[in-house]
């Protein structure tokens, strides 16, 4: 990277920082955007390990899927995506249960399932088409100094270090957000006290497009569609355990990890056949005290970390995403400076509720739902009456799982 000076610096290549990327270079074509990664970019033609494109796959909202179509990469994502017609909620040991189903509300899907190679691969690829992105990897951003107008960024290259300005910092470097510490932001978090264990896990019965979340007395467990088409035989599971347990079922062997999802799962799907390696995350909620500063800004897990099973931190930080490059347009259009404390505080404040909406939804149904209190359990149990019988709280979950509840650009 021979230019040193940006309009825009987004730290953090992962999902978030390269959507964001996208979607700036989608619609300012006239603003100099770096984007630096730890981790090397995959060739044109490889998928390769990045924290964000790792093993998982991720369930897109259906009004995320319009942001992607938007950035133009919709339908190379389509290739490798999943859609899902229905959603059933369940909790195991008993009868009740809810359905979301894509013909009521006259989709053709709630959402997909995209596996996360292939969004990275898809991304890079476009970012590469772009002539005002700068990529830069595998680069290390070791310092954020912020200035009076703008930042400046002390960048390793190897055992070079270089500083780049910018008018703008995106912090965008994930969950545990070094930067984050280093400018003394301070973060609150909710230690679940689970570990997610990810891996995809094939079965005797087509799954029709449907995706579980079954809710067990060790925690919530979603399996997702995958493959091609309705008659696939293949989900991505995301089982999430009490973190004490969580070591002895890794470790266990195949048949016995596929006996113990059957025990908790049940047979809607049939046999459980087989299971690809497996992965585990810690799961936190993780908020920023703070998500801007004048000329710095925070997107993504460094904003805040949601835990998976409702499939949300990413959908979210994606609808972050579009209002953050809206204000910045208009904050251009009113002759004010890039990254100005007012501009990115129009971008929180209408964002607030959505972000609010969506960690409290994540955060309830974890609790409710990894709770053996007698009072907890019978209020999930009203919580399925009413999703399946009152309109508004079944709409408000729907909305929810869509990616449609809050958001302003549909
Ligand atoms: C098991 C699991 C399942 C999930 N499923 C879903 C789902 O179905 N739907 C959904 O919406 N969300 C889902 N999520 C959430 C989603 O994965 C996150 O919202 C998303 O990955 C956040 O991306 P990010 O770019 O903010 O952070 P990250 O993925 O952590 O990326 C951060 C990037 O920054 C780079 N970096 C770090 N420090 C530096 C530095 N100093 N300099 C340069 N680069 C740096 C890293 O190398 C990395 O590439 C899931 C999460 C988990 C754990």
């Amino acid at each position: 990277m021979n230019q040193k000076k940006f309009d825009i610096a987004i730290i953090g290549g992962g999902m978030v920082g390269a959507s964001l990327a996208l979607l700036l270079a989608e619609q300012k074509p006239n603003w100099q955007i770096a984007l630096l990664e730890a981790q090397p970019f995959a060739d044109a033609d490889q998928i390769q390990f990045q924290p964000s494109f790792d093993a998982r796959s991720t369930a897109i909202a259906q009004g995320s899927v319009e942001i992607l179509r938007e950035l133009g990469v919709w339908e190379s994502l389509a290739k490798h995506a999943t859609a899902i017609s229905q959603v059933h909620v369940s909790d195991a040991g008993h009868f009740m249960g809810g359905l979301i189903d894509a013909n009521t509300y006259d989709l053709d899907a709630v959402g997909y399932v995209i596996p996360n190679a292939w969004i990275g691969r898809v991304l890079l690829a476009q970012l590469r088409t772009k002539t005002n992105i700068h990529l830069s990897a595998p680069v290390r951003v070791e310092k954020l100094i912020s200035q009076q107008v703008g930042a400046q960024l002390i960048v390793k290259a190897g055992d070079d270090v270089f500083e780049l300005n910018t008018k703008l910092a995106v912090v965008a470097d994930g969950g545990d957000s070094p930067l984050r510490k280093s400018l003394g932001i301070d973060s609150n978090t909710k230690d679940y006290g689970q570990t997610a264990v990810i891996a995809n896990i094939a079965y005797s019965e087509a799954h029709k497009g449907v995706a579980y979340e079954r809710f067990t007395a060790q925690g919530p467990l979603a399996l997702l569609p995958l493959g091609e088409s309705a008659t696939a035989k293949e989900s991505a599971l995301v089982l999430t355990l009490p973190r004490d347990q969580s070591a002895d079922i890794v470790e266990l062997s195949d048949e016995e990890f596929l006996q113990h999802l059957q025990t908790r799962f049940g047979h809607r799907l049939g046999k459980f056949t087989r299971v690809s390696q497996r992965h585990a995350y810690e799961l936190k909620l993780v908020t920023a005290s703070e998500q801007i500063r004048s000329h710095i800004v925070l997107v993504g897990n460094a904003a805040h970390f949601l835990h998976p099973v409702a499939g949300q931190g990413f959908n979210l930080s994606l609808r972050d995403c579009v209002c953050l490059v809206d204000a910045l347009i208009q904050g251009e259009a009113s002759g004010k400076k890039m990254g100005e404390l007012s501009v990115l505080q129009n971008y929180l404040d209408r964002q607030a509720l959505d972000q609010t909406l969506t960690i409290e939804f994540s955060d309830k149904l974890v609790r409710m739902f990894s709770s053996s209190s007698l009072p907890l359990i019978a209020l999930r149990h009203l919580g399925f009456v009413g999703l399946d019988l009152l309109p508004a709280v079944k709409s408000q979950f729907a909305a929810q799982t869509m990616g449609t509840a809050g958001a302003k650009f549909l």
